[in-house]
This record gives structure tokens, sequence and C-alpha cells, in this order.
């Protein structure tokens, strides 16, 4: 295959999308075959394999009943508690049934929500899959949020049952979610009927909070052997909820559906991950996220492989960690974020270079900006391919990706996320105008509605939501907005994300790309880390602040030495990007604040950068790391 193979299955998923998608549709088990493959009657709302009647956890256990029992599906391993266990995917059958039985118990049927809060435990993978086959609706609050976060949650989902833990741990700290866990009951409106407690083997007590608490051991127990029969769902029912990270406003709950989100998933492992059954895949993330969601849980089980769920930090106990599981569990994929590979880089390179990571074909890496020294750093030091690849809670699968069916040879180009995937009708509008523009200018990275499967079907419980945020932004009421801002290069057609489209900076009527200004502060070797954002200024519209993290703290703490790094950040931003992005200051911070899955959180630098109210900081990760921003004092001119 090459690139122009390529070319023509991405235009074919486009040009006969019905064609297309009933041959994909294939790989998955249907109890009942669908009668249409798409429905588009009342746009931009997609419905994908109409009729038919499929089950998540059929396909991502029973399934594999036949031909890999005795395979493992999941690895698990702690290095938060020092545990390690795996299950064959005839021991992950068992334990989903289990608690599907014990779910059951507690009356939670069909279309009934179960809330999900939890830190890396395998229990709570068994709890998903039990929630789909029972036909109910899961949605997983990450297990780091506050007690604030999680009641919002429940107000919006309004659970029958909670799964939870005792406690989290990390970094060695174990987290007691009691605090947390009754704080939100009384928060809540809706407190769910039950809540169902995994203990674990640390030293946090649980109380069986507020009457309604039972232990999961307990409930085990009780139904351990038993069976529970699947509950064949319409295609086009929901299977899950889940919230985007609130990077830059109120989180959005986004819905999934069973046959689509089925379909994509299992697709993407062959297509997009390039990876066969009976292989091993790490994905360093958090079910609490939507990678982790699709490619710890759905993807890797649906497709037959082992799947890595690991608990801990990746440099801990040493930076070697990671490396060390591919090589002891000769993974083949992995799929992790580049704020994790930026915190390698941080320590000592041998790390990388100390275990046989041969297996390892590919690293993907997705959930911000890859810049240019991290891939490189990556790839060299690994000796594998760095593939980065773009996408949002709300696609559920990549969007544009830098592998796929001929690419396999293609030179990575680092700093582009690849070409448009199958089924993505991938546009960029120009923001004023709302209308497409050509290769070579930036725009608001779109995509053509419908939607290809596996993408979400619509805000829980608020279709007209849905409508305004996604399909208002341009006149083609058909044309969803990821409020991204891309371009497409003129002669290979691979896209470069830009950053955020609400993170533009506009000085004098030109528009900057806060990545644009912040990869170039990245590539001065005293630079650890930037962000870049725009604030109000009387005559230029915005102008640039810089916040620079400097690799030697020291350094800074004279004014010669901040006078002359701010210089010469000033001047490598000129030399790169041009003297209108010359940030009008430089502020050295000791850390940038970022939300809990790691991605910069500009709005909140913004708005104490134009003396604000920072707005909603619970996504945030270390409230902490405002108070070095804030100690920058006000803005100079
Ligand atoms: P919210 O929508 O609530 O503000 P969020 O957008 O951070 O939160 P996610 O769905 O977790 O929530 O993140 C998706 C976003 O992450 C994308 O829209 C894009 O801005 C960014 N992103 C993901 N992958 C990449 C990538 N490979 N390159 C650049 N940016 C990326
Ligand atoms: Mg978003």
């Amino acid at each position: 295959m090459s690139i122009q193979d390529y070319r023509a299955f991405h235009r074919r998923s486009i040009e006969d999308k019905e064609g297309f998608w009933a041959e994909q549709a294939r790989m998955i088990y249907w109890h009942k075959d669908f009668e249409r493959v798409l429905d588009f009657s009342r746009p931009p709302f997609a419905k994908w394999f109409l009729g038919g009647e499929t089950n998540l956890c059929h396909n991502a256990v029973d399934r594999h009943l036949e031909d890999r029992a005795e395979q493992n599906a999941l690895v698990y391993v702690s290095t938060e508690t020092g545990e390690q266990k795996s299950y064959t995917y005839r021991e992950l059958y068992g334990e989903v049934n289990t608690f599907a039985a014990s779910l059951k118990e507690l009356g939670v049927g069909r279309g009934d929500r179960v809330v999900i809060y939890m830190p890396m435990m395998v229990e709570a993978i068994f709890a998903m899959l039990a929630c789909v086959r029972l036909g109910a609706i899961h949605s997983v609050v990450f297990g780091g949020f506050a007690a604030e976060n999680l009641a919002k949650r429940i107000d919006d989902a309004k659970p029958k049952v909670m799964v939870t833990a005792n406690a989290g741990v990390r970094g060695g700290r174990v987290i007691p979610y009691r605090p947390l866990v009754d704080e939100a009951m009384e928060a809540t409106g809706h407190p769910p009927e039950t809540v169902v407690i995994c203990r674990r083997e640390v030293d946090a007590e649980m109380p069986q909070a507020a009457g309604r608490g039972m232990d999961y051991a307990d409930l085990r127990r009780k139904h351990e052997g038993e069976e529970v029969p699947v509950e064949w769902v319409e295609s086009s029912e929901p299977s899950y909820i889940l919230y985007t990270s609130g990077t830059t406003g109120t989180p959005k709950g986004v819905q999934r559906d069973t046959g689509g989100h089925a379909v994509a998933l299992t697709s993407s492992m062959k297509h997009v991950f390039a990876s066969n059954p009976g292989e091993t895949m790490f994905t360093a993330s958090d079910i609490g996220w939507v990678v982790g969601h699709s490619y710890i849980v759905y993807a890797p089980l649906m497709y037959g492989m082992a799947s890595i769920v690991y608990e801990g930090l990746p440099i801990r106990p040493d930076p070697g960690i990671w490396w060390r599981i591919v090589q002891d569990h000769g993974v083949n994929i992995m799929f992790t974020s580049p704020t994790a590979i930026r915190a390698l880089r941080r320590q000592d390179p041998e790390y990388m270079t100390k275990y046989d990571t041969s297996t390892l074909r590919n690293l993907f890496l997705a959930g911000e900006p890859l810049d240019e020294p991290t891939s490189r750093w990556a790839a060299e030091s690994l000796g594998t391919s760095v593939r980065d690849n773009y996408w949002q809670t709300e696609t559920g699968w990549p969007i544009l990706s830098s592998m796929l069916p001929g690419l396999e040879d293609e030179p990575v180009v680092a700093g582009s996320a690849g070409y448009p995937v199958y089924g993505y009708d991938v546009r960029l509008m120009h923001e004023v105008t709302g209308e497409e523009v050509p290769a070579g200018e930036r725009g608001i990275v779109a995509i053509k509605a419908p939607l290809p499967p596996g993408c979400m079907s619509t805000i829980w419980g608020d279709d007209e939501r849905f409508v305004q945020t996604y399909f208002s932004d341009f006149p083609d009421p058909e044309m969803y907005s990821t409020f991204d801002w891309g371009v497409k290069d003129e002669r290979d057609g691979r896209y470069y994300i830009m950053g955020r489209s609400d993170d533009v900076i506009n000085v004098s009527g030109h528009r900057l790309g806060t990545r644009e200004i912040e990869e170039a502060i990245s590539d001065h070797p005293e630079v650890a880390e930037a962000a870049a954002v725009g604030v109000k200024d009387e005559y230029k519209g915005q102008v640039v602040l810089a916040y620079v993290v400097p690799k030697d703290g020291g350094k800074v703490e004279t004014d010669a030495g901040r006078a002359e790094l701010e210089q010469s950040v000033k001047d490598i931003v000129d030399r790169k990007v041009g003297a209108i992005a010359r940030p009008a200051s430089v502020y050295f911070v000791e850390a940038l604040p970022k939300t809990r899955s790691g991605k910069l959180l500009r709005r909140s630098i913004q708005a104490l950068a134009e003396s604000r109210d920072p707005g909603d900081l619970s996504t945030l990760e270390d409230p902490g790391t405002l108070d070095s921003v804030r100690a920058t004092g006000p803005v100079r001119k």
C-alpha cells in the first residue's frame, strides 16, 4: 500500500459511506443484522447501523472465549500498591459476569446510569463491562476529581448506583475517598440508591457511606460463578457518558452509541493502530479519560488483544518503569500523551535505553500538540516510530493520524498530526466568513456531518446544546467545529494543529496561534516549557505574554540573568515566528497550570493577566501553580 492507496481508501469512506462502513461492520458480532448503514434524516444527528442489535461486552469478552479463552485480556500493574495480576479472557468473563450479577441485584437494568468513580483498579473495568452487558450506561468520573466535579456529574447522569473505592494512591500517597464521596453525596440532588465500595489493601477507612454502602467483596462472594445473559441493544442506544476535560469551559457530557462505537474502535485497531489480535497494547492513560475508555478498555478487548492496565506515575519507582513493562510483557503498541514523554525527557536518558523494547513497533501520542524536540527525542532514544494523532473526547477515536494503511513507510514529519482518518471529511474553515480556506492557509478544523461511527451522538440529555455548541459556528449547519486551529500543507496534504481557536491571539489584526509561539520558545536551550497568552491592549487589540519555566531556576533569580533570558526569548520568537508575535513581556514561573489530563489551562493564565477571576478551576491539577503566575504581578506594557 502507498499513500495513493490510502487516499483512495479515505475517498471511498466519504463518497460511499454506506458501502465502506458496511464492510467495516463485519469486524464485530451482530446478534441481529442492521437494516440500514446510516440514517441521516435528522441532520446533524447521525444514526449508524440502524436496526442492528449487538452488545459491547459480548464483543469485548464473550466472543473471544472460542479462540482465545486462555490468552491474557488484562495485565494489571500497580506501582502504587505493588499489585500485579493478569486475567485471561476466561477469567475476565467470570469477573464481569459476577459484577453484572451484583449490579443486577441492585436493580440496574437497560438504560439505567451507573457512575464509576474509581482509581486505576481492574474492578473499574469489570464494572464498565458489566454495565454495558446489562444495557446500562456508565459514566466514569476520573478518580482524581474533587467532590464538586463528582457531584456535578451525578446531578447530570442521575445514576441508580455508584461504584467507588476506599482510596486512590498517587505517588505513594493514599487518598481516602470517603470525604470526597460524603461531600458529593451531600452536594448532589440525586444521590444514587446504592454505593458499591471496592476495597483495596491500603489504609483508608470507608464505612458504608450514609447507609447506602455495600462492600463489593460481599456481593462478589454471593454472585461468584453466576452467568448473566447479555442484553442485546439497538445500535444507537447509548453505551456511556463521558465529560470533556474542561480545558476551555464547562465540561460537556459526551454520549456514545453502541454499534457505531464497536465498529469504529475495532476497525481503528487494525487500520490506525496497525496491530493484530493476540498482540499486547499498553495505553498509559486513565480510565477517566477518553483515551482510557477507547484504548485501555474497549478497542483492544474487542479486537482480541491483551491490554496493560497501569496504575502509577511514569517516573516511579524510576523513570524506566514503562520500558520495563514493555520488555517484560512484550508490548507491541504503546499510547500515551506528550506531557508524559516530556516528563521523562527531564530524567536521566539512560532509563530509555536500559530495557529491551524491540517488540515495540509504534508509540502513539495524543492529547495536545507534540513538539518536534520531544517527538525526535522519543523516537531516537527508544528506536521506535512515534506517531502523533489528533482527536477529542467527542470523536472517541482519531480524526488525524500519522499512522494509516499506506503510511507505514512514509517519513514521520514531527509537528504534524498527519492525514484525515477514513470516515472523517475534514475541512478548514475561515473563522470570520465560515467558508473553506485553501491549503496553506490557517482555518478552524471542521468535520462535515454526518460524523463517522464512534463519534458522539449528542450531549447527554440536551440535543439542543449539542447543535448549538458544535454546529452553529459556520453558515453550513452540517459543519462540526472542533474549535481547533489548523493548517494543511499545500505540497503533501499533511495537517498541523496550531492550538485552540479560542486561544488565538489577535495582535493588530494578525491572528497568531499560541502553539507556534510556544514551540519557538520551547526551542530555546534554556527553556523547559512555555505558555503564550494574548491579553487585552488598548492599541493593538491584544499583546502576547509569555510565561516560561526555565530549565535552571537559579538563573532568573538575578536581574541580569532574568533580563538576558527575557531578551533571548523575545529574539527567538522574532526569528522563528516574526516580530508581530514578539512577547510584550516574558515572565518566569516555576510551573504552568495544567488540567488533570495534562493540558495547559491557558484561560486561567489569561484571566489573571487581565486581572479577571480565573473562573472554574476544578479541573486544575495543582492550584498552587497559579500562585507563581499571580506573583508575576500586573502586566507591564
Ligand atoms: P473542553 O472541550 O472541555 O475544553 P478538552 O478539549 O481539553 O476540554 P479533550 O476532549 O480531552 O478535552 O481534548 C481534546 C483536545 O485536545 C483537542 O480538541 C485539541 O485541542 C487537543 N489535542 C488532542 N490531540 C492533539 C494533538 N495530537 N495535537 C494537538 N492538539 C491535540
Ligand atoms: Mg474540547
